[in-house]
């Protein structure tokens, strides 16, 4: 359930409310309040709540009104917000702002790891040269093994942050850890939880609460249902920050033909439970950069509001995942072929997600 806070009322009315929520919850922490679409609500669990207390709670005079959300997922879900939710990204620190979620597809691109700066710079004006609107590149990286390359860590936030201002284009970059929060988003347009992480709920929640208004890109778990994901986006969202972005980057299988199983029927799919904006890495769901293309062309026309790509402008030199990065000249064309798709789709309004 949502509950709807009235925006005039006063703070004893608010404390009232808070104090009943408080007992017919049993919650032992203070009731968070969340701003969203312009209105302050709480969001909670009232699967253990009688029809009565329902009703006590709708008549609190703090409360406008109060929306029955049936999942577990709450304010991430198509319930609360039928309007699809579109992100500005890239104005705070300087870069050209990006909308993702909008009317077109956004390609983000650049290498799995910012290895030096002439390999950032050098990918980052071609990135910017094929079209693509947001470069990426690890700073920190989630490796398997503990002697593969790690990431340069704050040397790559500044070499991400000079790439940002010769090219104007926004960063993302991944964060790894909670306390860590704050630093990457001083210089991160959209902050990136991985793969390994999506269920690391202390960093969701600091993500939630320290990431200075930048958005966050979550990327689904190796062997995350739909609902796990979209509950790990939703402490995101209920630690106060409302600009999360989903990436479905493949899932585990027991092939070892391709390096996981992009599942693209998620994307319909979540644009039925959430308002959330949902770009797809055909990049680490495949491994393999010869199906790279395809599978971009695919995903935007299963109706993603973008793709985050592997490039390198040398491919089987790179540090990290050089298997799957594709180089700028088929960045060039990928962006071209999915602007056609999206063009001849009709954007979002002409594919039809209508349960
Ligand atoms: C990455 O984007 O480089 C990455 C490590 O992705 P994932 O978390 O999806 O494996
Ligand atoms: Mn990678």
């Amino acid at each position: 359930m949502i509950t709807i806070i009235r925006s005039s009322a006063n703070s004893e009315e608010r404390a009232q409310l808070m104090n009943l929520l408080c007992r017919v919850s049993g919650s032992q922490r203070p009731i968070a309040t969340i701003k969203m679409n312009g209105q302050e609500v709480i969001a909670l669990d009232d699967s253990i709540f009688d029809a009565q207390t329902r009703i006590t709670i709708s008549q609190q005079s703090a409360v406008e009104r109060i929306v029955p959300i049936k999942t577990p997922y709450k304010l991430v879900s198509r319930a609360f917000k039928a309007q699809d939710s579109s992100i500005v990204v890239g104005d705070a620190l300087g870069g050209r702002p990006v909308v993702i979620g909008g009317t077109s597809p956004v390609i983000i691109a650049g290498p799995c790891a910012v290895e030096n700066k002439e390999q950032l710079l050098t990918t980052a004006h071609a990135v910017k040269a094929a079209g693509g609107r947001i470069l990426r590149g690890g700073a920190f990286k989630p490796r398997t093994s503990p002697y593969q390359f790690q990431g340069l860590g704050i040397e790559g936030l500044h070499l991400l942050d000079d790439a940002r201002r010769e090219t104007g284009l926004p960063v993302i970059t991944e964060v790894m850890e909670s306390e860590m929060v704050e630093t990457v988003a001083q210089y991160a347009d959209i902050l990136q939880i991985g793969s390994r992480n999506m269920q690391n709920f202390p960093l969701l929640r600091a993500a939630g609460q320290n990431s200075q208004g930048r958005p966050v890109m979550l990327k689904r778990g190796l062997a995350a249902t739909i609902e796990e994901w979209l509950l790990a986006a939703e402490y995101i969202v209920a630690a106060g920050n409302p600009n999360v972005i989903l990436c479905e980057r493949g899932i585990r299988s027991y092939d070892t033909q391709t390096r996981n199983v992009l599942d693209l029927s998620c994307v319909p799919l979540l644009r039925e439970l959430t308002h959330l904006p949902i770009i797809v890495d055909p990049s680490h769901a495949t491994g393999r950069r010869e199906l790279v293309p395809t599978m971009s062309r695919a995903s935007i026309a299963a109706g993603a509001d973008g793709l985050i790509l592997e490039v390198h402008p040398d491919p089987n030199t790179a540090l990290c995942d050089g298997r799957q990065s594709i180089t700028p000249e088929e960045l060039q064309r990928i962006v071209r072929e999915t602007g056609l798709i999206a063009q001849v789709l009709g954007g979002k309004a002409g594919l039809s997600y209508a349960a």
